[in-house]
């Protein structure tokens, strides 16, 4: 399995020869500003105390405070958080809002774990991180496994610490604790823009044949948002198993059947065609659009010859490998990228973030007139960078980020 920030850091290579940027920015890039592993004792339920790994990784303030969520996940490192530090800090710039990148995690398998040592391991998190955290420096948020609740202890435990009553140290709250409407749908609802802005330049209609992979928050409202826009969900797959069906699944169904039984696996809309199939089978479906929307390494050398789809949309962090990458531009199959693609989390989570500061509340249709135009300019200029030079739109995203960010370092 390739390391998570070796595939960033190869990435960046590419780059900076297709764009002769210059080195010293090449060489910040290539580290974060500081990496912090800290150790979380947390008291188990049957009176036990545990130690759990945990991470910040504040990858640049060029632009703004670090801004990115926490992962909790058993296999969840130091690598993966840098990695995911460093596409923040290019997401940011991508979708051009005043935000740096950071990345947080723990390794921990939640599921395992009952609702009160989970709210002491994330108050333990917050106890050991509280003097880099604030407004102004560093802002997490949401990522795999962490939740509303999450970002609630985590507000609270930090106002204990500091006597900061500040809502905007952290976003992706519940709404009712200062979170803002359309953050929970917002990085499938932005992924959504950005199809919108360029399926005609890439050769999709209005009735596509959809792929999901993963079947979370970011998965499971994108198959929401692309049914409900006239287009056909025909596979979704989550950790446990795949389903597919090629007159379209009822996603609406699949959702209750997911809530009820934890899984999409056993799905069978009153008996109309729904198949079980694998992640592997999935991924290598003929369709029109395949969005990875769970984990890092998904489409790699051991697979990429296989894949069939038109069209990948990344809502994913890092999902294609960089060899798996280079594979698919032969192929002429695009990718959507990541940073550009799943920028509609931490954009409106900066929508937050600016409501906290000026104490203001705005509806989830002012949230979502507000994102449209950032994703739609956003993969308009993604485009153009990549077309400028002859390049796919990965590193279009790349060069857009990066003369935003090095524009920032000629200024100091
Ligand atoms: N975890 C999300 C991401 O990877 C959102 C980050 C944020 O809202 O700060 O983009």
């Amino acid at each position: 399995m390739q390391d998570p920030f070796s595939n960033a850091m190869t990435q960046l290579d590419k780059v900076a020869k297709i764009k002769n940027f210059d080195d010293e920015i090449i060489s910040r890039l290539r580290q974060p500003d500081r990496d912090i592993k800290v150790s979380i004792p947390v008291q188990m339920d049957d009176g036990a105390l545990r130690i759990f790994d945990g991470y910040r990784v504040e990858y640049s303030n060029a632009l703004g405070p670090y801004k990115g969520g926490i992962r909790y996940h058993s296999s969840t490192d130091i690598s993966e958080v840098k990695a995911l530090a460093f596409w923040m800090a290019l997401k940011c710039a991508v979708v051009a809002i005043p935000m740096g990148g950071g990345k947080g995690g723990i390794t921990v398998d939640p599921k395992l774990l009952s609702k009160g040592e989970l709210e002491r391991l994330s108050r333990g998190w917050v106890d050991k991180l509280s003097d880099i955290l604030g407004p102004h420096k560093d802002v997490p948020a949401p990522d795999v496994n962490t939740t509303p609740e999450i970002m609630a202890w985590m507000a609270d435990e930090f106002e204990k610490i500091t006597g900061d009553k500040t809502a905007a140290v952290i976003t992706g709250k519940p709404v009712d604790k200062g979170g803002s409407l359309g953050r929970d749908t917002a990085t499938a609802q932005g992924g959504f823009y950005v199809f919108q802005a360029l399926k005609d330049k890439l050769g999709l209609g209005d009735k596509c044949n959809v792929v999901i992979q993963g079947f979370g928050n970011a998965g499971a409202n994108a198959a929401s948002i692309w049914q409900a826009a006239g287009h056909k969900i025909i596979a979704v797959s989550d950790s446990k198993s795949g389903v597919t069906n090629t007159n379209g699944l009822d996603v609406e169904k699949l959702i209750l059947h997911k809530q009820k039984t934890g899984s999409v696996l056993g799905f069978n809309q009153d008996n109309s065609g729904c198949k079980e199939i694998s992640n592997e089978e999935l991924l290598e479906m003929d369709c029109d659009l395949l969005i990875p929307a769970a984990f890092e390494n998904i489409i790699t050398e051991a697979n990429v010859d296989k894949i069939k789809a038109k069209v990948i949309l990344e809502l994913a962090n890092g999902p294609i490998t960089s060899a798996a990458d280079a594979t698919l531009f032969k192929k002429n199959i695009v990718v959507i990228p990541d940073v550009l693609a799943n920028s509609g989390g931490v954009a409106v989570s900066y929508f937050e973030w600016d409501q906290n500061l000026k104490n203001e509340h705005w509806t989830k249709q002012e949230v979502f007139e507000k994102l449209q135009p950032m994703m739609a300019n956003s993969a308009e200029n993604v485009f153009k960078k990549a077309q400028e030079s002859n390049t796919d739109l990965r590193m279009g995203a790349f060069i857009l980020a990066i003369e935003s960010i090095s524009q920032h370092y000629k200024n100091i």
